[in-house]
């Protein structure tokens, strides 16, 4: 989406909410419109931005674990991811890398964006409220009430499971005790978690 699009959703949605178009809505039924008119433009600012980055094409790329040359098997591989202001669409360039077998895409490795699953920021929502919820089905309420977030009570398990597995594993690699002889091996910034 160009500027000129952009713009023209914005106009087209400010004229959605005008008093000619919802003069019989109440203020709380204006608001939860007007939040999503909103949500509409951030998706479309969101996958804006995605869609001019040099990442999601890059020329060249170099795997993050051996350095070695990035074979990009798709180059236009489309994803749907759900954020904070709902659920964008994007393509971007997949691959593997030859000489070490990680496969993945560049950008999503730049941005911080998980290799399967909601964005990490959704991960949060979600985590929170099936901890909160003290169940899964009351978590799955929880976000659709006040996050806008559309999962069923199984994906809400299953996503904070994920997470719970993640956070542990990390927990256990930096207390372990060093083994005698045996340099630490230096801790590489997850961004897909948090
Ligand atoms: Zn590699």
């Amino acid at each position: 989406m160009n500027e000129t699009d952009f713009l023209t959703l914005s106009k087209g949605n400010f004229g959605r909410i005008r008093y000619s178009m919802t003069k019989d809505m109440t203020l709380s039924e204006l608001a939860v419109f007007a939040e999503s008119l909103g949500r509409e433009l951030a998706q479309a600012m969101l996958t804006s931005r995605l869609e001019e980055d040099p990442r999601t094409h890059p020329q060249e790329a170099r795997c993050r674990h051996c350095t070695g040359r990035w074979r990009f098997q798709n180059t236009a591989q489309r994803r749907v991811i759900q954020t904070a202001v709902g659920p964008i669409e994007y393509r971007r360039a997949y691959g593997v890398c030859d000489r070490c077998g990680h496969t993945g895409a560049p950008l999503d490795e730049a941005l911080g964006i998980p290799p399967f699953g909601p964005s990490v920021e959704t991960r949060k929502k979600i985590c929170h409220a099936a901890v909160v919820g003290r169940s899964f089905e009351a978590g799955r309420e929880i976000l659709q009430v006040h996050s806008n977030v559309d999962l069923s009570a199984k994906h809400v398990r299953w996503i904070a499971g994920t997470e719970g597995r993640v956070r542990k594993e990390r927990d256990q690699e930096r207390t372990s005790p060093i083994k005698p002889g045996r340099a630490p091996r230096p801790r590489r910034r997850r961004r897909d978690c948090w």
